[in-house]
């Protein structure tokens, strides 16, 4: 499946909730969000549905993200119903960490094969303040659970942000000395209802090569990647910058999102979006709303230019 820009479209995203065990203050509002009505929201059966049609046209990769996954009643189910998907090479989540402990186990047997943890911080009190409250212990007995369970990949993805983490840069870098993890680095994106914090605090991903000269250029085996490979010598684990305001990766983006309440996205930052709720019990119908959105995916955002998004993260899944 190509987009009218020649790029090959291969993976999707699936947001399946909005709501969050966290708060972090660049993502969600102190509140919380509204709860959707069941109405709104989408059922497990009707994710599968979506992601079996995907499959179908072509995609390969499909992460499961949120709000928090981990807090979906039904995810296990859902995680076993996508991995048995015939085609589909790799199923992979994105969480905050806290319940991996708890679910991490059920979840490499259902078949997911990398996890992303998200962590800003490796400070208990500066953790528990970005994130509104989480404790840091929970996010790291997550982590090191996830390496002993042996998950492919075990990503950390760090958002910079100013006065807040760039004193821990290195700290974080240091982690992949002795641990066969990733840490990413992701610049803060201006979201709509958090987007005063994220103007404020953007810090651009070179800032990490300033911190830690040390590390070396390598080469990724997956080129489609948005992240820029970095390692320490010697180092069991890579660095990735992740830079989409400073260095843009539009050119070579591949991917899909779905919403939790069934909209398709064909970028980040596009105000175009598709409802694919009415058309989930025609296959073929749905398959021409997937493929209407991708032949509409842009060949760009503008966020460098002050364009915002209309939804916000916690809405779209990362
Ligand atoms: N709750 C899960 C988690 O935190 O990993 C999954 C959803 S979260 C929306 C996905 C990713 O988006 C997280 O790594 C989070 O740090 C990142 N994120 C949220 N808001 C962001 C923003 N404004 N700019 C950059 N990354 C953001
Ligand atoms: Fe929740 Fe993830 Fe957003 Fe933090 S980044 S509030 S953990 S959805």
């Amino acid at each position: 499946m190509k987009d009218s820009f020649g790029r090959e479209i291969k993976y999707a995203r699936i947001s399946i909730t909005d709501l969050c065990n966290l708060r972090c203050k660049y993502c969600m509002p102190e509140e919380g969000i509204r709860k959707k009505a069941c109405s709104e929201i989408l059922n497990i059966e009707d994710y599968v549905i979506i992601a079996k049609a995907l499959v179908d046209l072509g995609i390969e990769k499909i992460r499961i993200t949120g709000g928090e996954p981990l807090v979906r009643k039904g995810l296990l189910s859902l995680v076993r119903q996508i991995g048995a998907i015939e085609g589909l090479k790799n199923l992979a989540i994105t969480t905050n960490g806290i319940l991996l402990p708890k679910y991490g186990e059920e979840l490499y047997k259902a078949g997911i094969k990398n996890v992303n943890i998200s962590l800003d911080s490796l400070d208990p009190e500066k953790y528990k303040d970005i994130t509104r409250g989480g404790n840091l212990s929970d996010v790291l007995a997550g982590i090191e659970n996830s390496i002993e369970l042996g998950f492919e990949k075990v990503k950390i993805n760090v958002v910079l942000i100013q006065d807040f983490n760039d004193d821990e840069i290195e700290k974080f870098v240091r982690l992949t000395e002795k641990k066969p993890i990733d840490v990413r680095f992701i610049e803060l994106m201006p979201f709509k209802g958090q987007h005063e914090l994220a103007l404020g605090k953007y810090l651009p991903g070179d800032v990490v090569l300033e911190k830690v000269p040390d590390l070396q250029a390598i080469d990724d085996e997956d080129s489609s990647s948005p992240a820029r490979y970095y390692k320490l010598e010697g180092a069991l684990g890579r660095v990735g910058l992740i830079n989409p305001l400073s260095h843009k990766f539009c050119d070579r983006c591949n991917r899909l999102r779905i919403t939790a309440d069934g909209f398709i996205l064909s970028c980040l930052h596009s105000r175009k979006e598709i409802d694919l709720k009415g058309s989930l019990d025609d296959p073929d119908k749905l398959k021409e709303l997937i493929l209407k959105s991708i032949n509409e995916k842009p060949l760009s955002h503008n966020l460098e230019k002050g364009e915002l998004m209309d939804r916000d993260m916690i809405n779209i899944g990362g």
